[in-house]
């Protein structure tokens, strides 16, 4: 097992909720992956995406061929043909282990997705964060609600929504190391939020700091750590 960098994100800005169904994976096999999948951020190349999944339907096909099948000998020429390897292969070589471990290293700066992914998110009552406009869902208009007592559309009558910016709190394990290109490409996408990220490796002993806003990195600091996190 690889040592786990523990991750903590902040997101904040305009709107949250459209950075969180950004960075989501709806379909996935992976439940992991349904809160945040970097494969959605730096995409990881289609080339090793197609082995990985040849791999997995050739593992699926064999072992469905049944032991005691009469028929085993030819069911496994068969699938031998169809995939191009000597009848009885056990598996092929998938994408991660023909470049896909090299290229995530290199481009999310660790070799897998996140793990143990936790999602909190609150309204974001700092300073100045406050949206001074709600738009009506039916009719479309826009309507500056800073003086507003009653959150209700002047044109149609519709209630608006509660235009309360939220905040994102997401803490999530990678393996060696912090996701930072990961990150980094993520703030350049939503260039009006913020993206705090504090993490924490006690295995090899660091730890740090990092901040962008304006799609640009405002400062990363890095520390000696020797807590109990991470490692
Ligand atoms: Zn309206």
């Amino acid at each position: 097992m690889p040592n786990w960098a523990e991750n903590e994100l902040t997101i904040t800005g305009p709107d949250v909720q459209k950075v969180l169904n950004t960075i989501c994976s709806k379909s996935s096999a992976d439940d992991e992956a349904r809160t945040l999948d970097f494969d959605k951020i730096i995409p990881y190349p289609k080339i090793y995406k197609e082995l990985d999944q040849r791999s997995n339907e050739y593992q699926e096909k064999f072992l469905a061929i049944g032991k005691d099948d009469p028929e085993r000998q030819d069911k496994l020429n068969t699938l031998a043909a169809e995939y191009g390897v000597e009848p009885g292969t056990p598996w092929l070589m998938d994408g991660f282990n023909s470049g896909g471990y090299d290229w995530c290293c290199e481009n999310w700066a660790t070799k897998w997705n996140a793990r143990g992914i936790s999602l909190t998110t609150r309204k974001d009552s700092s300073n100045g964060s406050t949206h001074k406009t709600a738009q009506c869902s039916f009719c479309q208009t826009v309507h500056n609600t800073e003086h507003m007592t009653v959150w209700v559309c002047q044109q149609c009558g519709s209630p608006l929504p509660d235009s309360q910016p939220l905040l994102a709190f997401m803490e999530f394990d990678t393996a060696w190391s912090p996701p930072i290109p990961v990150i980094e490409k993520l703030a350049s996408m939503f260039s009006d939020h913020a993206f705090e990220l504090k993490y924490f490796e006690g295995g090899m002993g660091f730890s740090g700091h990092a901040r962008w806003s304006e799609g640009v990195e405002q400062f990363h600091h890095q520390y000696d750590y020797d807590g109990p996190r991470g490692g």
